[in-house]
């Protein structure tokens, strides 16, 4: 088997193995990664507003967390789009 770094899978590149036979094998994490992303895509994700101190802090649920790969302490972009607000990782 030959191991790809970049296989289409649902118009994402991942990584995986061919096989000379033509069979296909994806890396299971990166696989479910994807299948998760484009879930999430599908339908708006209702998360909750709290508060620290002074601040609204929003709670992203982990779905997101794995999906987009996001870390504790990150930075991320924040911009006002009419009435919505695009968060962008850094
Ligand atoms: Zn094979």
């Amino acid at each position: 088997m030959e191991h790809v770094k970049a296989m289409d899978f649902n118009s994402y590149k991942i990584g995986g193995w061919k096989c000379p036979c033509g069979e296909k094998y994806y890396e299971p994490e990166q696989a479910h990664r994807v299948l998760l992303l484009n879930k999430l895509k599908k339908e708006a994700i209702r998360a909750k507003l709290g508060r620290i101190k002074s601040n609204l802090i929003l709670r992203l649920p982990t779905g997101i967390e794995h999906a987009l790969r996001l870390k504790q302490g990150e930075d991320v972009l924040i911009s006002i789009e009419n009435d919505a607000i695009k968060i962008k990782q850094a």
